[in-house]
């Protein structure tokens, strides 16, 4: 609400008019790291903290952009896109790309957008930027996409605009995204379930450890090939499997082990992670959080032993939360080294750990603990009509 004022008061400032307001949140993901490339499924939910964006039509062929978090502008033409320079019009403008792609005549306009998703945090900031824009101008210009069609236009404005090659998780829980429920996405079929998470008395943390290691996007490319070099050793013997999805434990042991440790190891998470969703939505179904938390933590270790993409700060998160009764589940979350772990903590108990781990966690390292309390909300819409 308050945000929805603020843009609305900075766009009537700008443009001296009044809007159409859209709003796409960030997400968390609960279970289920570095599976979407593998073809299998994940765990992720839209959160309260998001991108709201304030658009309107031109009579001219321009395109306004202004940033109210970073009080800049930028001007273009629909006809002649101006790129950045993975800055951040360049999240709006590779969306506008990819409809003018499908032949779709867009006219001008502006937009003013702001938010309060912390940035390069891994809650998915650049989603939010780029679903808030397909799903207003989508509706601006009465474009005939599906939602699943705008997660996809905004995961292609990432991938070729921006240059980040990001599956579709990010996109498809800002857009899917349900109040109070997860969302099960099988990233083979791009299908869903919604699977309810009543976890009244529990609260969602996220510790921020502010450090984003440079071994991020080389590592991620290596774990990719891994993963497909595993899957080939299988495929000679089981010519049918296509991903790890396929592949069983039984498998890695008899094909991949013998000829190579390393990416057995990584393919066993995989497989290992795949499993463990399963098993935590049946926690989930009986509402068994105890046990959900602990498919958490044998996913951080996994994370950090077998695929080895965490880093000492998310450890340290993990370790000084894990034998707290207040803690049900830690891991890290997202693509490793660096970002946010995940916990689920008793509501009661979460303001006072957040600030005891802040104070350990700078001793430690001298840096300044971040911490989110995030509930889970609403995917990508409209909300001028209810806030008019
Ligand atoms: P993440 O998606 O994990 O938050 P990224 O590096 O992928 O991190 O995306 C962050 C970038 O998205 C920012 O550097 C900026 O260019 C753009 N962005 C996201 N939110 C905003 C915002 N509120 N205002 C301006 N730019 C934003
Ligand atoms: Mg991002």
């Amino acid at each position: 609400m308050e945000q929805t004022q603020k843009i609305k008061r900075t766009f009537r400032e700008l443009f001296g008019a009044s809007p159409l307001i859209f709003r796409a949140p960030g997400r968390i993901n609960l279970i289920g790291e570095h599976t979407d490339y593998n073809q299998g499924w994940v765990l992720p939910a839209a959160i309260d903290k998001a991108i709201y964006l304030a658009i309107e039509r031109r009579e001219d062929d321009s395109i306004h952009l202004f940033s109210d978090d970073y009080s800049e502008h930028f001007e273009t033409r629909a006809g002649e896109l101006r790129r950045s320079g993975k800055l951040w019009p360049d999240y709006i403008l590779g969306v506008v790309e990819q409809f003018l792609k499908d032949g779709h005549s867009l006219g001008g306009f502006n937009i003013a957008f702001g938010g309060d998703i912390p940035l390069g945090a891994g809650l998915s900031s650049s989603a939010a930027l780029e679903c808030a824009t397909a799903t207003a101008l989508s509706s601006l210009f009465d474009l005939p996409y599906s939602r699943l069609d705008l997660a996809l236009k905004a995961q292609a404005a990432e991938n070729e605009f921006v240059g980040v090659k990001c599956g579709l998780m990010d996109q498809y829980a800002s857009i899917f995204g349900k109040k109070g429920h997860l969302i099960k996405l099988d990233c083979a079929s791009r299908e869903h379930d919604y699977v309810p998470f009543a976890a009244s008395d529990l609260r969602i943390v996220l510790f921020d450890t502010q450090v984003k290691h440079s071994l991020a996007s080389s590592a991620y490319n290596r774990r990719r090939e891994e993963c497909e070099a595993g899957v080939g050793l299988v495929k000679e013997h089981h010519p049918g499997v296509s991903s790890l999805r396929d592949v069983s434990e039984t498998m890695l042991r008899q094909y991949v082990k013998p000829h190579d440790e390393t990416v057995y190891q990584r393919c066993s998470y995989v497989v290992g992670e795949m499993n463990r969703l399963q098993e935590a939505c049946e926690h989930l179904e009986e509402n068994n959080f105890r046990q959900f938390g602990q498919c958490m933590f044998e996913t951080h270790y996994g994370l950090k032993n077998q695929y080895e993409v965490s880093c000492f700060e998310l450890d340290l998160l993990v370790e000084m939360v894990e034998t707290r009764p207040d803690v049900f589940g830690a891991r890290m979350m997202g693509g490793g080294f660096g970002g946010c772990t995940i916990n689920l903590v008793r509501a009661e108990a979460a303001e006072s750990l957040a600030a005891e781990i802040a104070g350990i966690y700078h001793e430690a390292t001298g840096m300044r603990l971040a911490a989110y309390f995030v509930s889970i909300e609403d995917g990508a819409g409209c909300v001028t009509a209810s806030h008019a």
